[in-house]
């Protein structure tokens, strides 16, 4: 007998050209899954997918089991986030962040906390397009996050070399400096730094600020007023703990970095 059609929130995270009007869609569903499905007619002008099926919708699916791929039956939009179809940038940005929960969530591997946390990103990543807000801190948030899920958070209160406490350096020279060794596991102090390869002098306040990403909510985040320097350390922050702790190439982060840094 063959297995039961589900039905299943989801984002669609990438679509791929199949024949001359189908695509394959890649989901992230609610339950944090990664499910790859056939949509026949999703490329046909005029088909009942109609503009459905495109890349970072938030819908209700059914899809139905095949021997091979899924098929996907219904698409009923939630949210078709159009807005960051419309802009380079804001499409880029959205592009890192489906890029990252691809890389990070496997067919039969539960994490509704993951999509959750996708879906809010992209939710306010179309927000700010309209708005025409800057949305780089809102994405490195969503990639430190999205690490920390996965159990590589930067250390960020204690030099990872000698321990010592930031406080406590900071406390006796304010002016001291601060480095970011992604290789290291965080952040270094700058008598550690010289030990260090491919350490990243920072502005000396970015470990409190990368802790304040991390720890926030993304309603909080877009309410941060942060300073051109500190903002741009941060994306490129999530850019060099991703080339370290990641196998795989970003390559919209690395096109990003390549086209505003
Ligand atoms: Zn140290």
């Amino acid at each position: 007998m063959a297995a039961q059609a589900i039905h299943s929130e989801g984002i669609i995270l990438a679509s791929t050209k199949l024949k001359e009007t189908d695509a394959i869609l890649t989901l992230l569903l609610k339950n944090g899954e990664q499910c790859r499905a056939v949509c026949h007619g999703a490329r046909k002008p005029g088909g009942k997918f109609g503009a459905r099926a495109q890349i970072f919708t938030c819908a209700d699916f059914l899809i139905r089991p095949g021997r091979n791929l899924d098929t996907i039956g219904e698409i009923s939009t939630l949210a078709s986030n159009a807005g960051l179809r419309c802009d380079l940038e804001y499409s880029n940005l959205a592009y890192i962040v489906c890029s990252f929960a691809i890389q990070l969530s496997y067919q039969d591997a539960l994490n509704a906390q993951m999509y959750e946390m996708t879906k809010k990103a992209l939710t306010f990543l179309d927000e700010y397009a309209s708005l025409k807000k800057e949305a780089d801190l809102l994405v490195a948030a969503y990639i430190f996050k999205l690490f920390a899920m996965h159990g590589l958070m930067p250390e960020m209160n204690n030099c990872v070399m000698c321990s010592e406490s930031f406080e406590d350096i900071f406390s006796l020279n304010p002016e001291a400096k601060l480095w970011f060794g992604p290789h290291a596991g965080g952040f270094v102090c700058n008598s550690c730094s010289h030990l260090l390869l491919g350490a990243h002098l920072v502005p000396n306040t970015l470990h409190e600020w990368l802790s304040a990403l991390i720890y926030s909510s993304f309603e909080e985040i877009s309410d941060f007023e942060v300073h051109e320097e500190i903002n741009k350390a941060l994306f490129k922050a999530a850019f060099w703990w991703t080339r370290e702790h990641l196998d795989t190439r970003i390559k919209a982060l690395e096109f990003y970095i390549e086209q505003k840094y």
